[in-house]
């Protein structure tokens, strides 16, 4: 037998009740899905305030190193503190394996419910840049001495005056970030048969960021050739890439879901839209992710550690076990993913749903975090191939 060693970081607020309910819907999934050839080991690994608590650091070296040893690992919601000097873990994590593409997929499925009319439409993909853009996190505080400095460079270098008592944050983007990002999802959207690729910026007002990522990524399509079209180069067949101004795309997502199907969008813009996105299959509980570098990929779920529902065993788990469905598909148990995925299914579309699915279904009376858990064992069959 097989064994797959797969870390794992259980994380804050709702992850313990969320990682209960999903540990052996994955262990069973994939002995039976390879009639008992593999199984899973985990690697439990500590990041976020349990790894401060314990070791005195947010991100301790034995979870860095067991991540970049494995290149892979699932990891649940970390909390970060709102302001004070705490970064958010989740996006030092990316840094730091250069994991540059976030990947969401948002597609609806019998039993969801949805604010739409026609929510069968939804299968979209949001591809997110992940290194760069406001989310660098460079910036600084009102009335520091470094606030003070870049507010003075800003008026006797630049000639822009700003109010003394701003806080200062920058927006980095890059030719070549943009560029290695573009490349990895269309050529994502290439292998899958995606149809067409949506470049979502807000490039009319910052024109030299929002702007450069909608230029770089149209430069980095011309050199796939008739592979990809635009509206300027058509050709026969490819994937075809068009642009859409981002608060727009908040417009377009709701009133026509079924013109979109792959979108790229830079960090902060991707992020907003993953939520949004979201609320048209059911919720942030719902809705798994990816994040891919060259070396390690971390599979996450896109919601928060959601702490005032901690410890009460409600909250909706399938998020984090899609994205479990992802990080199988990854690492090429196909059969596994397919079987998580429709004992997930199937388990909605029999109506066992947790409270967030529940309230928005009406008349539905909602199981427990450990109980849905428990619906999708009972569903879970090796795939009928
Ligand atoms: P959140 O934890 O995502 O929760 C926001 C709301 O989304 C919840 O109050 C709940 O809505 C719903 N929700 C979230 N997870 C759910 C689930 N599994 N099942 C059902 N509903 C769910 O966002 P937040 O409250 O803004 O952030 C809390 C903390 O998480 C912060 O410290 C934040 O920085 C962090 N965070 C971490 C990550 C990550 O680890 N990748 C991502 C985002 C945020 P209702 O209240 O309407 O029921």
């Amino acid at each position: 037998m097989e064994t797959i060693r797969v870390p794992v970081i259980i994380g804050d607020g709702t992850g313990e009740d969320i990682w209960n309910a999903s540990r052996e819907i994955f262990e069973e999934a994939v002995l039976r899905t390879t009639s008992g050839e593999k199984r899973i080991e985990w690697i439990p690994l500590l990041a976020g305030i349990k790894a401060l608590d314990a070791h005195g650091t947010l991100l301790p070296e034995e979870t860095v190193e067991a991540i970049k040893e494995s290149r892979i690992a699932i990891k649940g919601p970390l909390t970060t503190p709102v302001g004070g000097g705490f970064r958010s873990v989740n996006v030092y994590l990316r840094q730091i394996f250069d994991l540059y593409v976030c990947m969401r997929p948002i597609k609806y499925f019998d039993g969801l419910p949805s604010p739409l009319k026609e929510p069968s439409k939804v299968d979209i993909i949001i591809f997110r840049e992940n290194t760069e853009d406001l989310y660098r996190g460079i910036e600084w505080k009102e009335g520091t001495a470094e606030a003070q400095d870049v507010i003075d460079f800003l008026k006797h270098r630049m000639g822009v005056s700003i109010s003394r008592d701003s806080g200062i944050g920058i927006k980095p983007m890059s030719r070549a970030g943009t560029e290695r990002f573009s490349r990895w999802v269309f050529e994502w959207a290439m292998k899958n048969g995606r149809r067409t690729v949506t470049i979502v910026h807000k490039g009319n007002i910052m024109k030299f960021t929002e702007g450069a990522f909608r230029e770089w990524a149209y430069e980095a399509a011309r050199s796939y050739g008739d592979r990809i079209c635009t509206e300027e180069r058509t050709g026969i067949g490819g994937v075809f890439l068009n642009d859409r101004i981002a608060d727009n795309m908040f417009m377009q997502i709701i009133a026509r879901p079924g013109d979109y199907d792959v979108l790229l969008c830079p960090n902060l813009n991707g992020d907003y839209l993953s939520d949004a996105c979201a609320a048209l299959i059911g919720g942030l509980g719902v809705a798994p992710g990816a994040n891919f570098g060259d070396n390690v990929a971390i599979f996450e779920p896109t919601h928060g550690s959601a702490p005032k529902y901690a410890g009460k065993d409600m909250v909706n788990p399938t998020s984090f076990i899609l994205s479990g469905a992802m990080l199988f598909e990854h690492i090429g148990l196909l059969d596994t993913a397919r079987a998580v995925r429709n004992a997930i299914e199937e388990t909605i579309r029999a109506g066992a749903v947790t409270y967030d699915l529940a309230r928005q279904l009406g008349g539905v009376k909602p199981v427990k975090c450990s109980q849905f858990g428990r619906e999708v064992l009972k569903k879970l069959t090796p795939p009928v191939l």
